[in-house]
């Protein structure tokens, strides 16, 4: 019997820290806070671009669900898939108990570009880019996945002195916002960089905005302009 080789596309410490982490998903004050902080906004910014109501949705990298959950909310049909076993549960039951129909599956974007081609109207790829090996790979596949004409999100953290200090040192050994060793710096990339790798994969570019953290309130908010730590790009695939 052959040992059973890992996905090409996924490294296997990382979906560990998540799986280990799973049954805090939902906890506003727990090890995700970052990502409970940063929903609202995000999923207002995705539904004013591409308004999701009754539109195929696709979630990848998805986690326990939270902005999953806020689409299938606003009434779109949403799949999310994600390679963690234990995050998927956490989302599978969250979802139940909050009343929502949502398709969650363990796969990788690379996998379900070759099952369903063209699929989704709108794909969201979001603080996940910077946990895979080949970030290029998951953007391809994820460009492959949607409909002609259809929205992509993605987003991660810039790569520069400021990000370091504010997404590492701070959250993660000051504000002990998020546990260690959630990041890894040379993992972090830049928007000129993603911009690149949208392109490369055939799709436009149509934003990039910035999502700026307020330590005294808690709160995120979008920013034209600052694009040091946090940001989302919006792109469109061609007609
Ligand atoms: N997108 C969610 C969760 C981000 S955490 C949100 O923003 O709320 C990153 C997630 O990506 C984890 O749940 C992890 O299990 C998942 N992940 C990491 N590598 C993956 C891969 N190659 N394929 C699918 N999911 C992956």
């Amino acid at each position: 019997m052959t040992a059973k080789q890992p996905p090409p596309n996924i490294d296997p410490d990382e979906i560990a820290r998540f799986e280990s982490l799973a049954a805090r998903w939902w906890d506003p004050a727990g090890e995700f806070k970052p990502l409970h902080r940063m929903n609202p906004v995000r999923t207002d910014y995705i539904n004013r671009r591409s308004p999701v109501a009754e539109l195929r949705y696709l979630d990848v990298g998805c986690g326990g669900g939270l902005l999953t959950e806020a689409m299938g909310a606003l009434g779109a049909q949403v799949t999310g898939i994600d390679m963690g076993t234990a995050p998927l549960a956490v989302a599978r039951l969250h979802a139940e108990q909050s009343g929502l129909q949502i398709d969650y599956r363990q796969n990788t974007a690379e996998a379900l570009a070759k099952e369903s081609p063209a699929t989704y109207e709108v794909v969201s790829c979001l603080e996940m880019l910077e946990h895979v090996p080949d970030p290029q790979s998951v953007i391809h596949a994820c460009a492959q996945l949607t409909t002609p004409g259809g929205n992509l999100y993605f987003s991660t953290l810039n790569r520069n002195l400021k990000s370091f200090l504010l997404a590492i040192v701070g959250a993660e050994y000051i504000a002990r916002l998020l546990p260690r060793g959630t990041h890894q710096y040379r993992k972090f990339i830049r928007p000129s960089e993603l911009c690149r790798c949208i392109r490369q994969a055939g799709l436009e570019v149509r934003e990039t905005t910035g999502m700026l953290y307020n330590p005294l309130n808690g709160t995120f908010r979008l920013s034209k302009r600052n694009l040091d730590v946090n940001y989302i790009i919006h792109a469109v695939k061609p007609n």
